[in-house]
């Protein structure tokens, strides 16, 4: 346990946190001071000294897991350190930023979309109700995992709770990039548009449940989670093909503009993903990207990116379809 020993002080701190136990608790943070005494106490003028950061060899294990970020780990802080963590480098401030940032992104695009792309083009409320909808979806993945980069080093419990909540995001973000492209695709086919829409929902609800299987968080069930998420990703080229197939085939205009952003959006993904799972740079290097550059924040902007393409791609297919009418390209 030699290793360990630097741990063994982190577990007594935690301890005496849980001294001042007020029995208030969110997702398993204990609320160690109320947000507004936290907030008053100034969160952009402590130092860093007041957030000790460990090695990799020194945190407990259900914070291990990428062996070459090597330093910069946050342990076991109470509520309002977690907060206030965000504001000192540790190895997850970019992560938390990334995807904090993320959220005020996709917030500006759902005013931006509604106040002027919409009605520019003279859209009705179900336009209003599907592209915000979408965005909102993508904030709310945004927010999810913020809250999990914040407060995943509060304590092992939290930090599984805050797993499950950012895993339950990143669904929901997939359905906001599924929800208005098979609405706006499928626009002229109703019957497939509610098929595929009912699908998704169904294939989005299986996913959920899965998650409250006892060992499904657990590092031994890592690949069976990336496999039903990659499962859900990968039903897209279903209604895809088959939309293809509809539109007339590759010679149609429609097709021909709109299945090189869907590739598009699928090459980010996968990109972003990628970096995900091969630790790739710091696999190479370790130790040299622990603040800056490590594969999780590249998989954090790459999915910013994807989503900004995907809604990007929708508010294209939202004024093709008001510039033209069904019986152009149906046949
Ligand atoms: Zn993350």
């Amino acid at each position: 346990m030699g290793q360990y020993g630097q741990h063994d002080n982190i577990k007594n701190r935690q301890l005496t946190c849980q001294r001042q136990d007020r029995g208030f608790h969110i997702l398993d943070v204990e609320i160690d001071h109320d947000l507004e005494s936290t907030c008053s106490s100034g969160l952009c003028d402590i130092k860093e000294s007041d957030i000790p950061l460990h090695k990799y060899t020194d945190i407990p294990e259900f914070l291990q897991g990428n062996p070459f970020v090597t330093h910069g780990y946050r342990v076991a802080l109470p509520f309002s350190l977690c907060l206030k963590s965000a504001f000192v480098w540790s190895n997850e401030t970019l992560n938390i930023w990334s995807h904090f940032g993320g959220f005020f992104l996709f917030l500006f695009l759902m005013l931006y979309d509604n106040i002027i792309i919409i009605p520019n083009y003279n859209g009705g409320y179900t336009d209003h109700i599907i592209i915000t909808l979408g965005l909102l979806c993508f904030q709310f993945c945004m927010l999810c995992s913020t809250g999990f980069h914040i407060f995943g080093c509060h304590s092992e419990r939290a930090s599984k709770r805050w797993l499950a909540v950012d895993l339950a995001g990143i669904l929901i973000g997939v359905i906001g990039c599924y929800l208005p492209a098979v609405h706006y695709a499928f626009y002229c086919l109703s019957i497939w548009r509610d098929i595929y829409l009912i699908c998704i929902t169904v294939l989005s609800l299986s996913t959920l449940f899965v998650q409250f299987h006892p060992r499904y968080f657990s590092n031994t069930w890592f690949k069976q989670r990336i496999a039903i998420y990659f499962g859900l990703v990968a039903y897209g080229v279903i209604p895809t093909t088959h939309w293809i197939y509809l539109s007339g085939g590759f010679s149609e205009k429609i097709v021909q503009m709109f299945v090189p952003k869907v590739v598009t959006m699928y090459l980010l993904g996968a990109l972003a993903f990628a970096f995900y799972i091969s630790k790739f740079p710091e696999r190479f290097f370790p130790g040299r990207f622990n603040y800056v550059g490590s594969s999780h924040q590249l998989w954090h902007i790459g999915m910013v990116v994807a989503f900004y393409w995907m809604n990007k791609t929708v508010c294209d297919i939202f004024t093709y379809r008001y510039s033209t009418s069904c019986n152009d390209h149906i046949n």
